[in-house]
């Protein structure tokens, strides 16, 4: 560790990005002011780290930039009952996107994304333990693992996932119908097996446990702004400029942690960086979280549930059609329709909710700092794993702005990869 301390940190984003990495530097002895135009405790906060779907997955190396997947997506696209939908009007815009993730869809690109998020990963779940400490969880938090299930139709896709994991020693036990079963006995048994992580957890309430990690951040001597950051800008060496609706302030150092929202900041830079959303939705089957004791995904639909404490979370699709179209009635359906396949005794839901993955076409986050600016400092991109990758991303990030030594090697998630 040097000897190096900033002086001073602003944050874009109070998401668990932010949150983790404002809490971390406090931790340091440096000053942070988090800005957001949300307030993490006000009950209308509706970002991603809200309304996720609670996995901690350090076991999910493989992402979608999968040789296999990319075969499958025409024949998803045009079954307007599938896991993958799109927004015509907004494929124009993504196609530059598209184009680098079908780049992406290799053998050589999957195995890269696999190690590096298995880099990540597999600190992601000691990093929290560090945090939850501090915070009192109960309630929030369950250890019972989590199962994913499917049916035999896409077994090539199934063994490729559990080679690509038992090469990289992700601890994963297999599991015939009859034994899921016996762990879930309401679940409709149209699958034909699944895998168990058992040693893996779920959030009973996302914003509970960003709201808690918040407060400590406060407690500890950070400082908030409900503000809307419009610019961002590195006047000197020691000196960075945020800009909001409000006022200016100057930081030694800026960290952009804003979710899908970070390319507007990034594009400020004049760097290239392809960031996009995938889009995801949720609705909850109130008092209906007992039908399972864990969350349970169904691979062949793209889909899953966790038993939270606003009810049964069903979660789901991937969507790609912006930042601004409206909500798909569709893909509520989708989610409403797969979740009482597998429930049969679910009725009416509650709270549809629309969310937005922010995801790069290698599915790498980016870490590092800015390639123009080095005082500021980039944390976004964790498209499906942003949850699990709060706590380790803010040891991470911290770790950078203070300027200390690691053993990681960072190199492949800089912005560097796209400029
Ligand atoms: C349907 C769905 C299910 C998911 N399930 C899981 C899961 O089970 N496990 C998992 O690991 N991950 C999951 N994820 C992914 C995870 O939720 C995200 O990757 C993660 O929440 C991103 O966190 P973040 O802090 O980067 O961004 P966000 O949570 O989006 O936070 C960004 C913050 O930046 C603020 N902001 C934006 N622009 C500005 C501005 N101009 N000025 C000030 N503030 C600004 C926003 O208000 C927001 O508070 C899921 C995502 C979705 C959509």
């Amino acid at each position: 560790m040097g000897n190096y301390k900033c002086s001073s940190v602003g944050i874009i984003g109070s998401g668990i990005q932010g949150v983790c990495i404002g809490l971390s530097l406090i931790k340091k002895g440096i000053p942070v002011t988090i800005f957001d135009k949300n307030d993490p405790n006000n009950s209308n906060y509706k970002m991603a780290s809200y309304g996720n779907a609670g996995h901690f997955s350090p076991y999910a190396i493989l992402q979608f930039n999968r040789p296999d997947i990319l075969y499958d997506v025409p024949k998803m696209l045009f079954s307007s009952y599938g896991p993958l939908a799109l927004k015509w009007n907004y494929i124009p815009k993504m196609l530059p996107w598209i184009f680098k993730y079908v780049k992406n869809c290799n053998k050589t690109s999957m195995m890269h994304t696999a190690k590096y998020m298995n880099q990540i990963l597999s600190l992601s779940l000691d990093a929290y333990e560090e945090i939850f400490k501090d915070i009192n969880i109960s309630g929030l938090v369950e250890k019972k693992g989590i199962f994913y299930i499917w049916t035999n139709q896409n077994l090539k896709s199934r063994n490729l996932e559990i080679d690509i994991r038992n090469k990289f020693g992700v601890k994963q036990k297999l599991m015939s119908k009859e034994q899921i079963l016996d762990m879930e006995p309401n679940l409709n048994p149209v699958f034909d097996a699944g895998v168990y992580y058992e040693d893996s957890m779920h959030a009973r309430d996302p914003h509970g446990i960003l709201k808690k990690i918040f407060d400590l951040f406060m407690k500890s001597g950070g400082k908030f702004k409900n503000e809307s950051v419009s610019e961002i800008k590195q006047i000197s060496d020691n000196n960075t400029e945020i800009t909001t609706h409000k006022n200016k302030y100057n930081f030694e150092k800026t960290v952009i942690a804003s979710g899908v929202f970070s390319k507007k900041f990034s594009d400020q830079l004049d760097e290239k960086i392809p960031l996009d959303t995938e889009r995801g939705y949720h609705v909850h089957f109130k008092n209906m979280e007992n039908l399972i004791s864990r969350p349970v995904i169904f691979l062949d639909r793209g889909f899953g549930m966790t038993p939270m404490n606003q009810g049964l979370r069903a979660v789901g699709t991937v969507e790609l059609g912006g930042l601004k179209n409206p909500p798909s009635k569709k893909r509520i359906e989708y989610i409403i329709n797969c979740a009482k396949e597998l429930l049969p005794q679910l009725k009416t839901h509650d709270d549809e909710w629309l969310g937005f993955r922010p995801t790069l076409p290698d599915f790498l986050p980016v870490l590092g700092p800015s390639l123009k600016n080095k005082n500021i400092i980039y944390a976004f991109g964790h498209h499906h794993l942003g949850w699990t990758l709060g706590a380790i991303t803010g040891k991470i990030i911290s770790g950078i702005v203070a300027e200390e030594n690691t053993n990681l090697d960072l190199i492949p998630y800089s912005s560097e990869r796209f400029n």
